[in-house]
């Protein structure tokens, strides 16, 4: 059977290669009669029979340029059987454009879909039966390079051959215009034919236009039709077109094509199945804390701290200063203001860096490849029960950074109620500040439990969570959760360099707290802990800081930690938490001694502290009022001094208690102590909160339905 088919597509789309394949390159070139267009023409070297004709190059069949013009011209006039339309795969949105104007020319067209070696590494997956659902044609996958899936095409051509392709439908309003239109052309024309003209004409297409022959009452009928479509559609009638063909396509796309980034939300579709799973989801956040806490404190980053605690702060810095300062005359006083309570306290601050270092490191992965989001989702679930937002989760997320920013935070909550429960517990997160605390507590105390360290971040957490149950049923707080809706971006691998500054700006703000506001504080700990108030110089036990301690002290016996360098530790902290540790890094390094290692710090501290006041004293520092930084920020944030006084009032009232009924309830479990009045009060405390968080809320959350007209 002879067969007449003509290769059309877009320049580029792999037309010359694949008339080639089918050719045997034999083609013969000859001029198109008038303009000086290149045309091809060759045999079927598998059938004789078929002759393909290459057409120029085009974008679209508007007769804009001498090549669609030809184009149009020959597809309309010549005796095509069948219209083999090459579509570059990789570039499907541009090149179907053109396949939809061949198929509004009502042509029998097969869709090849060439480069379909590339669409894999370009992460498409095409459905060519979709597709060909879609336009209502045959589409086969070809690779012309590789010489993949020719003969296919030519036998769906010769299937195809004569047959005219469905009619695409666009908008019915379009439709009933170009119904209108239709109307008014020859009786004599197909309905394929009518239909294009129509088209043609309401795309006020200038050849067709000028070569249909209409009376003027039929031309002013068109123009009316056209002026109401514009009307209703708002644009231009070719604008309208235009847009009618591009959202064909793109519905067609969604239907056919899956592209990697489509695929990839699905796997973060599959692994948040998991991650955010009812029941496992925080298990699995608990293990990947864990999974941090371990790693950052009790293994890789301890390594880089013992470094710096025992080899740079422990040996090296203090005999080189030692050497200089004896060569120069230093006088004794500067000499042990250096040593034992610079080098001492800032050191004693800076051996926590590699820690901080690898806790962020860790942090900032599970952030960057879109693991906190989900937990801030998470959250939302179980905040939401007890009446707050998983908005209130961000903030908290910032401040294991930095309360001051995880405080400022809060400002995205609208409703103030939510805003201020927020900003009052957002602190109770263990900030980087926290975090040497956390670190001397578990090492010195707890060597080789690794639930210690994690606890102090679920400790915060809970604390959190608590507060919003109990403060929640209050007048202050009582009130609806805002809704919290939040995009989930696709989990994506961590970039290393964006991980790595997010790690390094904390380790460098770190550094410059120590160097700047610790050292200041370590120089004034030091002098008051070496002189007393006639500025005589005395032993520690004598000094300023001691008799100041010993007359705090008492508040904090209950707790287990009433010691006078305790006391004193956890006031400094009020300046800044790293001045806890700077604090324990003066007073129990100053045995006189040049070189001290943390294990003998250790030991100075297991000499006055009990294992379960240890930890009573990291809950206290935890949860008790933040450094004058985040109280400022607190301030900023609650507007005003009663709500910044209620809220250091509460933290320091929550650290009491959760402190000393740890600590009396511990005592008596784990270190055989005698049961006493703290262990009942303990106990009543213990009910109280129990009472506080099952009592049912003053303000009820689900709304009460009013039955109009009801008996009663
Ligand atoms: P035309 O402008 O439509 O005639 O396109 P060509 O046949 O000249 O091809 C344009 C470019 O695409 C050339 O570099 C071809 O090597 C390349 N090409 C054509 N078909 C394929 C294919 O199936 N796979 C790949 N990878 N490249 C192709």
């Amino acid at each position: 059977m002879q067969l007449q088919c003509a290769l059309v597509g877009n320049p580029n789309s792999g037309k010359t290669s694949t008339f080639n394949q089918l050719t045997g390159a034999k083609q013969t070139v000859g001029n198109w009669p008038g303009v000086t267009v290149e045309r091809k023409s060759g045999k079927y070297k598998k059938d004789k029979l078929i002759t393909i004709q290459d057409l120029p190059g085009i974008y679209s069949l508007s007769p804009y340029t001498p090549e669609e013009v030809i184009s149009r011209n020959y597809l309309q006039e010549a005796s095509i059987d069948a219209v083999l339309n090459i579509v570059d795969g990789t570039n499907l949105e541009r090149n179907l454009y053109l396949t939809l104007q061949l198929l509004e020319m009502g042509l029998p067209i097969v869709v090849a879909i060439n480069m379909s070696d590339l669409l894999k590494k370009k992460g498409i997956q095409l459905n060519i039966d979709k597709l060909a659902y879609g336009l209502g044609i045959s589409v086969v996958k070809i690779s012309a390079l590789k010489q993949q899936g020719m003969e296919k095409m030519m036998s769906t051509a010769k299937q195809s051959a004569k047959k005219q392709a469905a009619i695409l439908r666009y908008d019915p309003r379009l439709e009933s215009a170009l119904a209108e239109i239709g109307h008014q052309l020859p009786a004599d024309l197909s309905e394929a034919k009518r239909r294009w003209t129509a088209i043609k004409l309401f795309e006020k297409d200038p050849l067709v236009t000028q070569e249909i022959d209409l009376t003027p009452l039929q031309q002013k009928e068109i123009a009316e039709t056209i002026a109401i479509a514009e009307m209703i559609f708002k644009e231009s009638s070719d604008a309208i077109l235009v847009n009618e063909r591009y959202g064909f396509i793109e519905d067609l796309l969604s239907l056919a094509v899956i592209r990697q980034e489509d695929q990839r939300l699905s796997i973060s579709d599959n692994i948040d199945r998991l991650l955010t799973h009812r029941v496992l989801a925080l298990p699995i956040f608990a293990f990947f804390m864990w999974l941090i806490y371990y790693l950052s404190i009790q293994t890789v980053g301890t390594i880089g701290t013992d470094w710096v605690n025992d080899v740079l702060f422990g040996s090296w810095i203090p005999e080189i200063l030692d050497q200089w300062m004896n060569q120069w005359h230093v006088a004794q006083w500067m000499q042990e203001l250096i040593q034992d309570g610079i080098v001492a306290g800032v050191g004693a601050v800076l051996g926590f860096l590699p820690q901080i270092f690898v806790l962020f490191f860790c942090l900032a992965i599970l952030e960057d490849c879109g693991y906190m989001a989900r937990i801030a989702f998470v959250m939302d679930r179980l905040f939401r029960k007890f009446g707050l937002s998983g908005k209130s989760f961000i903030p908290m997320l910032i401040a294991t950074g930095c309360g001051v920013p995880g405080v400022m935070a809060s400002r995205t909550i609208e409703n103030q109620k939510d805003r201020r429960l927020t900003v009052m517990v957002t602190t109770f997160m263990p900030c980087s500040a926290k975090l040497p605390i956390i670190a001397l507590i578990s090492g010195a105390f707890f060597p080789g439990r690794t639930w210690v360290a994690p606890s102090a971040y679920f400790i915060g957490m809970a604390a959190i969570v608590v507060s919003g149950i109990v403060l929640k049923k209050t007048a202050l707080f009582a009130g609806d959760p805002a809704p919290f809706i939040m995009e989930l971006p696709a989990y994506h691998l961590p970039q290393v360099s964006s991980v790595f500054k997010s790690a390094w700006d904390r380790g460098i703000a770190f550094v410059k707290k120590a160097g700047t506001i610790i050292f200041a504080a370590c120089v004034l700990i030091w002098f008051a802990s070496s002189y007393d108030f006639s500025l005589a110089r005395v032993t520690e036990d004598q000094s300023i800081l001691a008799a100041a301690g010993r007359l705090m002290a008492p508040i904090f016996a209950p707790l287990g930690w009433g010691t006078w360098r305790g006391t004193v530790a956890t006031i400094t902290g009020l300046i800044a938490k790293e001045n806890v540790i700077g604090t324990f890094g003066i007073l129990y390094g100053q045995t006189g001694e040049i070189s001290e290692s943390g294990n003998e710090i250790w030991q100075l501290l297991r000499n006055d502290y009990t294992a379960v006041a240890a930890y009573s004293f990291l809950i206290f520092n935890l949860l008790c009022a933040p450094c004058f930084a985040a109280i400022g920020a607190i301030h900023r944030e609650m507007g005003d001094s009663k709500w910044t006084w209620l809220a250091i009032s509460y933290q320091c009232g929550l650290a009491y208690c959760a402190s000393f009924v740890v600590y009396q309830l511990g005592h008596v479990l784990f270190e055989g102590g005698s049961l006493t009045l703290g262990t009942g009060i303990a106990v009543l405390f213990i009910c109280g909160l129990i009472f506080a968080l099952v009592k049912k809320p003053i303000h009820q959350t689900t709304p009460t339905i009013q039955v109009i007209g009801g008996s009663k």
